[in-house]
């Protein structure tokens, strides 16, 4: 088998390529992301690889069926990326459903312990021997009430590690689970009684911007919001707008909605012109992180293990465990 895997890093081939040996797959890794454009990259392969910010649409699905590529190999969870109504019938699209639950929700709270208490804004201070306090103020999480939305996988981790630091605990899901032992409640009601919000639902079209406007104003005032699902989750200029009124104490994102531009990219020597994200930046109560919630040793061995085996599935006509239709 031939796989032609797009928007590559080095870390990428540490993982992959020995697997791809034992199973004498040839692999050729490029750095491009995966569109219309650079589909044909993938000629000669019988399937391609990519990741969370390529573009499989309508298009570049079109493209790859015509070179004859039979499956889109998904080196992640979420497939928001991929116009599935395209690959119908047409190509294959399987993906990694679960790498690590544990490593996303555990970086869930780092980002909110960091956001909190401005730990990094601390390292920058005592790194310039500034030990000043001043501006670093947090609140005790203990008996604040968290909202978590999205109680699968992710969410669930969220929620054992949260017992720990004995929060009180409300949920809401589209589908809520009865075997959870958390209180389940209205969306509205999760936003008006939450001192922190954490959000681990996939993006879908019910999902695109639930963070807005007026799901803002609804919020209490001093609250703390964590994203590590998607950023098309948040309305950014919402998020902005109520920013600038100091609606939130602290703001943590390991996703941002023009990520695709940006994050896993060195852009330190350049200008960058996107304005919200320089807006985000410059907040003293906001931490950005560049979609990294995934990246532990374990995640990585899962990913690189359970997309060849979606390959060899493929290859050797196997039942497709891990294949998402709609
Ligand atoms: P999961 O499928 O196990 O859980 C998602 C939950 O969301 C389910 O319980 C589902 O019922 C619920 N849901 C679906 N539609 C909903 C809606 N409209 N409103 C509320 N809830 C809804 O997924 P997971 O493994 O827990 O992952 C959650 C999300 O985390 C993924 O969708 C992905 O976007 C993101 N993720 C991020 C990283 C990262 O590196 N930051 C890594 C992995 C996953």
């Amino acid at each position: 088998m031939k796989i032609a895997f797009f928007d590559t890093k080095p870390y990428d081939r540490i993982w992959f390529e020995p697997g791809a040996k034992q199973l004498d797959f040839s692999i050729k890794f490029h750095e491009v992301k995966l569109n219309e454009d650079t589909a044909v990259l993938a000629k000669g392969c019988d399937a391609v690889c990519i990741f969370v910010n390529d573009v499989a649409d309508k298009n570049t699905i079109e493209k790859l069926c015509q070179l004859g590529v039979r499956a889109i190999l998904l080196r992640c969870a979420g497939f928001n990326n991929v116009d599935l109504k395209a690959a119908k019938g047409k190509i294959h699209v399987l993906r990694v459903p679960s790498y690590s639950p544990e490593g996303v929700a555990e970086y869930t709270i780092a980002l909110l312990l960091t956001a909190n208490r401005k730990i990094h804004r601390a390292y920058t201070r005592t790194r310039d021997f500034n030990f000043s306090i001043h501006g670093l103020m947090g609140v005790d999480l203990h008996d604040k009430t968290v909202g978590v939305i999205g109680t699968g996988k992710i969410g669930q981790m969220v929620i054992d590690i949260l017992r720990g630091l004995k929060m009180q605990i409300i949920a809401y899901d589209l589908y809520p689970n009865p075997n959870l032992d958390v209180e389940y409640v209205s969306l509205p009601e999760l936003f008006k009684r939450s001192d922190v919000i954490t959000l681990h639902c996939p993006l879908t079209k019910e999902t695109e911007y639930m963070i807005n406007r007026d799901s803002i104003a609804m919020m209490k005032k001093g609250v703390i919001l964590i994203n590590t699902s998607r950023g098309r989750l948040i309305d950014t200029k919402a998020l902005i707008e109520a920013l600038d009124r100091g609606k939130f104490l602290g703001v943590g994102l390991d996703v941002y909605e023009e990520e695709d531009d940006f994050f896993f990219e060195d852009k330190s020597n350049e200008i960058v012109t996107n304005e919200d994200l320089v807006r985000l930046t410059s907040y003293p109560n906001v931490i950005i992180t560049s979609h990294q919630g995934f990246f532990t040793k374990e995640a990585m061995e899962a990913i690189a293990t359970v997309t060849l085996e979606n390959a060899l599935d493929l290859e050797l006509s196997r039942n497709l465990q891990n294949e998402v239709t709609i």
